[in-house]
């Protein structure tokens, strides 16, 4: 069995550089064989509506809590300088667990104009021990800009839409310039024509690796670290083997060329959910 490599945080933590995404998955067997299988970071959130259930996993599966990754993320709907705090209480009810390992701010929401104060208070839930760190999810360069400026702390994480089409350069120097760690969702371009496309079937090919777990290692070799969800024990094995290989220059310019540019979730310039 192998589990993903850990990538060194901004906060002295580290993180799975591969996790396992649970969104629209309730069958906690389903994450507890992922689990079983070397899985140790789960990404859900309290949108999701399955935080029981990947604490039911949790405490199925044969780990040990202290080597399990937990991230779940702030709900839009509990924006706010006050509000955070309970949120996450109700989270950890959910998911049996006394603290996660990284709680988000799901979407900045620019137009409800909350995020500064909402980041002030996972800095606080940060420091009252519910979660080890904190990050944000799906911020523009200049939401960063505004929360590290005003409170000197810069995420953990940001977790943005990432894959081929989308490869996100600009927000990956933004990112890194304050020492965050891009996490990739749609890693994978979730029901996109991406995996059919013949270039990654050539590398594929060339490294006995079907076109998912290709492009999840491009991820890991640009530095972004990716949470592909598969609810197919046969995929989720295969997308976590895949660090023996190494793709070369040339792979890695084929996969750079299929850039589009194009999102197929929202921009977080405009998207709101609550
Ligand atoms: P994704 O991981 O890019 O794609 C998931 C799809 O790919 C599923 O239909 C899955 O099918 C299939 N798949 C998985 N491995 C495969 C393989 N090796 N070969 C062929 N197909 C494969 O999409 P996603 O679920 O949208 O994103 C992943 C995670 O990111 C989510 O689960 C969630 O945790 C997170 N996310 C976060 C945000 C945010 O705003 N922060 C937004 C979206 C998603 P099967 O399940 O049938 O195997």
């Amino acid at each position: 069995m192998t589990s993903a490599p850990l990538i060194d945080l901004n906060d002295g933590r580290t993180m799975p550089v591969l996790g396992f995404g649970t969104y629209s998955i309730d069958d906690p067997g389903v994450m507890t064989e992922a689990i079983e299988s070397g899985y140790r970071l789960l990404d859900t959130a309290t949108r999701y509506e399955n935080e029981r259930a990947v604490g039911r996993a949790v405490a199925d599966a044969g780990v040990s809590r202290e080597d399990l990754f937990i991230t779940t993320k702030l709900p839009g709907s509990e924006h706010g300088r006050d509000t955070p705090r309970a949120a996450l209480e109700a989270s950890l009810e959910r998911l049996g667990l006394d603290h996660v390992d990284l709680y988000l701010i799901h979407w900045p929401l620019p137009r409800v104009g909350k995020f500064l104060p909402t980041w002030e208070a996972l800095v606080e839930l940060r420091e009252a021990g519910l979660t080890r760190s904190i990050g944000v999810s799906n911020f523009l360069p200049d939401h960063l800009e505004t929360i590290v400026d005003a409170t000197g702390v810069a995420p953990a994480v940001n977790q943005v839409e990432l894959h081929p089409y989308l490869p996100q350069a600009v927000q990956r120097e933004a990112d890194a310039r304050h020492g965050t760690v891009t996490q990739s969702w749609s890693p994978l371009g979730r029901k996109s024509d991406l995996l059919d496309h013949p270039v990654l079937q050539r590398i594929g090919q060339k490294h006995g690796l079907e076109p998912g777990p290709v492009v999840l290692r491009w991820h890991t070799q640009i530095g972004a670290a990716p949470i592909p969800k598969s609810a197919t024990p046969e995929r989720f094995r295969a997308n976590l083997g895949i660090f023996d290989v190494t793709l070369d220059e040339e792979d890695m310019a084929a996969i750079a060329a299929l850039e589009t540019g194009e999102r197929l979730g929202g921009d977080p310039a405009e998207h709101e959910e609550f």
